[in-house]
């Protein structure tokens, strides 16, 4: 290692312990955190631009390092995490603590705090170059449930700099990139009937029954999705899935439900819509409803989380640099979901290749280690020095 590099890898740990003790849990305000990265990048220089979503509380992040009427690179990555409630963990989750063998502990280590701490430590040796094309910084809130803020951010980006040639979205991948994963929406339908005591059922309406009906529907749906839908043999599965998650309904065995809800979730191939497909769902649950003819029965519906897939990337150009800056040969896909696809779909091409593991992140005792973050840390430098500078 060199006298830099083990600046930069102290470097990048201070800026993961400062990350790590913002409780950037989803759905939350998030002005501290976005305060803190602000005020780091002001002290380099770079200004930043703070976006707010419209829950008018909490906001995204873009800031660019070189000339941003050149087409560059974005690096995103997402700044909520996930809940500690109900796990075990040895540590408090909420302050960065060395456990031993390299391995820093706490919530977002691996998911996705190290990756931004990467990038932020990164800032000035991309600054010591004479940058030609650009590196952006997209930092977004509520990824954790469903992509939220990033949508917000996209349609922003022909405002701040020239249209990028490619988005790093640093999701844990064990630093390997990642061409393609599939897309999901997850929906919520209600039944709402009519309560009434259990020994005259004809007094009520009940809701469980039109549930069920659907629940079994949407099982059958499955079973077809495998053998008439689309699939896709870099996924496995390599059809678009379909369950039914969630049920909960009536109150007590001698009274009618008067409710019932049930919670679906689709993941679907690239090529397909997760939305379409739970829109079959939610047709058929208005179908039950208008077949059952009752003044006492209607239904609603909301959905819960939904982001699309990310097409497999075909930019040989890409994939080129990124198996070159990463070291290793790309992998074409993953069972989890990133706002790589809404990249995509903005017509920017995106991986997925981030440091850490996915088998670690949402559990007790999240952690990342120092040469995980060194090897992040080595891929941004190549991808400034060698497809930047020039
Ligand atoms: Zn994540």
């Amino acid at each position: 290692m060199t006298h830099h590099q083990r600046a930069e890898s102290a470097n990048t740990l201070s800026i993961l312990a400062a990350l790590i003790q913002f409780k950037t849990l989803s759905e939350q305000p998030n002005h501290e955190i976005i305060a803190w990265i602000k005020a780091y990048l002001e002290k380099f220089g770079v200004p930043c631009s703070v976006l707010f979503g419209p829950e008018g509380d909490r906001a995204n992040l873009f800031a660019t390092i070189g000339p941003k009427e050149q087409s560059g690179y974005i690096l995103s990555g997402h700044m909520d995490v996930v809940p500690v409630e109900g796990q075990d963990w040895a540590t408090d989750p909420f302050c960065l603590t060395d456990v031993g063998g390299g391995r820093y502990a706490g919530r977002g280590t691996s998911d996705m705090k190290g990756y931004l701490a990467c990038a932020l430590a990164m800032v000035p040796y991309f600054q010591s170059l004479d940058l030609k094309r650009p590196i952006h910084l997209a930092f977004s809130y509520d990824e954790e449930i469903g992509c939220r803020g990033v949508p917000h951010l996209i349609p922003t980006i022909p405002d701040l700099c020239a249209q990028p040639r490619a988005c790093l979205v640093g999701e844990p991948s064990d630093l390997i990139p990642v061409l393609s994963h599939k897309g999901k929406c997850a929906i919520e339908i209600s039944f709402h009937g009519k309560a009434a005591h259990s020994s005259d059922p004809s007094k009520g309406e009940n809701a469980i029954y039109p549930a069920s009906e659907l629940v079994l529907f949407a099982k059958d749906l499955a079973k077809r999705l495998k053998t008439e839908w689309l699939n896709d043999a870099r996924f496995d599965p390599s059809e678009s899935t379909l369950i039914a998650g969630v049920i909960k309904g009536g109150a007590a065995v001698n009274i009618i439900p008067d409710h019932c809800m049930v919670q679906f979730e689709v993941r679907s191939v690239p090529g397909q819509s997760a939305k379409e497909i739970a829109d079959l769902v939610v047709e058929k649950a208005q179908q039950i409803v208008k077949d059952r003819d009752s003044l006492d029965l209607s239904w609603s519906t909301k959905v819960l989380s939904e982001y699309p897939a990310l097409f497999p990337c075909e930019n040989a150009e890409l994939i080129a640099m990124m198996e070159r800056i990463s070291g290793v040969d790309s992998k074409p896909s993953v069972s989890y979901g990133t706002e790589a696809g809404l990249f995509h779909g903005a017509g920017i091409p995106s991986v997925i290749c981030g440091p850490g593991s996915i088998t670690r992140a949402h559990r007790a005792n999240e952690f990342i280690t120092e040469s995980e973050l060194q090897d992040c840390n080595a891929m941004f430098a190549k991808l400034a020095s060698d497809y930047c500078c020039h």
